[in-house]
């Protein structure tokens, strides 16, 4: 998987491009970030990338110029890369469009900053806007980064182990079960009793209606949508009585 970032911060990817699952990603060959510098498709002595809205008001917009060079320079055609906008406008990312994304062999990703760029990139050379939530970031560094690296978990072989990514949150709909690890009684907390049996098929169960209760407490929006089997509604139905 190629990632390639617009931005006019190359270096700001520099740091977490070296650590964790992105470096791992990076070392093992299957995935690669080229940070593309706007700034180098200017044609100014100053190497201007934003410039004042027509129409007036507040703050810059990026220019349309230097966007689409560094979009001909990579020399893409449509079938073989899919082109993102980060914006506050865009689809809300979550998982479902992570896997979506995982399924491309390149991704290229124009971080806007100051008010945005022109819309005339966004309406002719854009495939898809994204936004990592109802906020305002000062640019679209981070949430590329966050894009990068939820994509880049589901890309295969980037995980030491492939079970990691399918029992996590979202993956199949509902919030993950909690997790504990040694020592089996810490200040006098202890570690869930079955978690300790051995019994593999009592464990899953025991996850399994931990993370339906997690789901069901916190984001009861998931369960509507989620793939629930009639051994999931069951431990529904008594969790829902134990809460009462
Ligand atoms: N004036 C714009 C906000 C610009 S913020 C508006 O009100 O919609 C500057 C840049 O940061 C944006 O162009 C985008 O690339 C990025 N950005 C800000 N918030 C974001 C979010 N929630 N998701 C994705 N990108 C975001």
């Amino acid at each position: 998987m190629i990632f390639d970032i617009l931005t006019i911060f190359p270096d700001f990817f520099r740091s977490p491009l070296r650590e964790g699952v992105l470096h791992r990603g990076i070392e093992a060959g299957l995935i690669s970030v080229n940070p593309v510098n706007l700034r180098d498709f200017t044609s100014d002595r100053h190497r201007t990338t934003d410039d004042r809205p027509f129409g007036g008001g507040e703050g810059m917009v990026m220019k349309p110029e230097p966007i689409l060079r560094a979009l001909e320079s990579l020399q893409i055609s449509p079938s073989d890369a899919k082109v993102i906008l980060m914006s506050p406008r865009g689809r809300v990312f979550d998982q479902s469009i992570a896997q979506e994304l995982a399924e491309q062999g390149r991704l290229v990703i124009i971080c806007g900053r100051y008010e945005g760029i022109d819309q005339r990139i966004s309406d002719h050379c854009v495939d898809m806007e994204l936004s990592i939530g109802d906020y305002i970031l000062s640019g679209g560094e981070v949430a590329a980064l966050v894009v990068m690296e939820a994509v880049c978990r589901l890309v295969p072989g980037v995980l030491g182990c492939g079970d990691s990514a399918r029992n996590d949150s979202f993956s199949n709909g509902i919030l993950e079960h909690p997790h504990y690890t040694r020592p089996r009684s810490f200040r006098g907390w202890e570690v869930p009793q079955v978690l300790l049996s051995g019994d593999h098929a009592a464990i899953a169960k025991w996850r399994r209606r931990e993370a339906l209760r997690v789901t069901m407490c916190r984001r009861p929006d998931l369960l509507e949508r989620a793939r629930l089997d009639p051994e999931d509604l069951k431990l529904l139905d008594e969790l829902r009585e134990e809460k009462h």
